[in-house]
């Protein structure tokens, strides 16, 4: 075997993080007796991805992405509302969640199958990605979850794979390989840690980044016939 270690990222590589978002913000405005139109889900995960790219480039921190996130949106839909406490209900909604992409069960147990070591490589918020993941019944297939709160660094910081490495306990770049859909936070990450790469690129879109992945699936059965 070509690697040890697998290093998977969570959101909308094995979990399907489009979905639980989705349910999670509708929910939290049916609470508050508002319909969630097309248009207001779409608007609230647009300010969240771009807090988050300013939380991986270290712009922000992660309490910064929860107050402000609805604050923004709540503001820019023009309703009424106190958004610090809107984001406590929907982080509640969200940990609810754990919709996983069909063929999760069958690849990971695949991996583990054929001596895989397999971990979780997350930027999440560390109850929530847990909650998750038991939810989605995928907790047994991972040795740990590194979660960036705890090790205090984030992907595609260069520290985060150094911390990862250290409590695995190897150095040996060729024995890993990330798994993920974000050219910006994992397949840059693993660029600047110097392990190979894998991008899940499930809504086939170009690359236009200057990250160049060693290896690009479209589903995650392709991971199958690559490792
Ligand atoms: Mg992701």
């Amino acid at each position: 075997m070509k690697y040890k270690y697998i290093l998977f990222d969570a959101d909308d590589t094995l979990l399907n993080f489009k979905e639980d978002e989705k349910n999670a913000v509708s929910a939290l405005f049916r609470d508050n007796g508002i319909e969630p139109t097309p248009l207001l889900i779409e608007r609230y995960s647009a300010i969240n991805l771009g807090l988050w790219k300013q939380f991986e480039r270290g712009e922000i921190s992660k309490n910064d992405i929860k107050s402000r996130r609805f604050t923004y949106l709540l503001e820019e839909m023009g309703i009424e509302g106190d958004g610090v406490e809107y984001d406590k209900k929907y982080r509640f909604y969200l940990s609810e969640g754990g919709v996983k992409f069909p063929e999760a069960d069958t690849v990971c147990k695949y991996l583990k199958a054929k001596g895989y070591r397999l971990f979780i490589v997350t930027n999440g918020i560390e109850n929530i990605q847990k909650k998750r993941f038991a939810r989605a019944g995928l907790n047994s297939y991972f040795e740990e979850f590194f979660i960036s709160e705890k090790l205090n660094t984030q992907k595609p910081a260069k520290e985060y794979f150094d911390k990862v490495f250290s409590s695995i306990g190897s150095f040996e770049k060729s024995e890993y390989l990330i798994i993920g859909d974000s050219l910006t936070s994992d397949i840059a990450g693993g660029i600047n840690a110097g392990i190979d790469t894998c991008w899940c690129n499930f809504k086939c879109e170009e690359n236009s980044s200057d990250y160049h992945p060693v290896y690009i699936i479209d589903n995650l059965s392709e991971l199958t016939g690559i490792l």
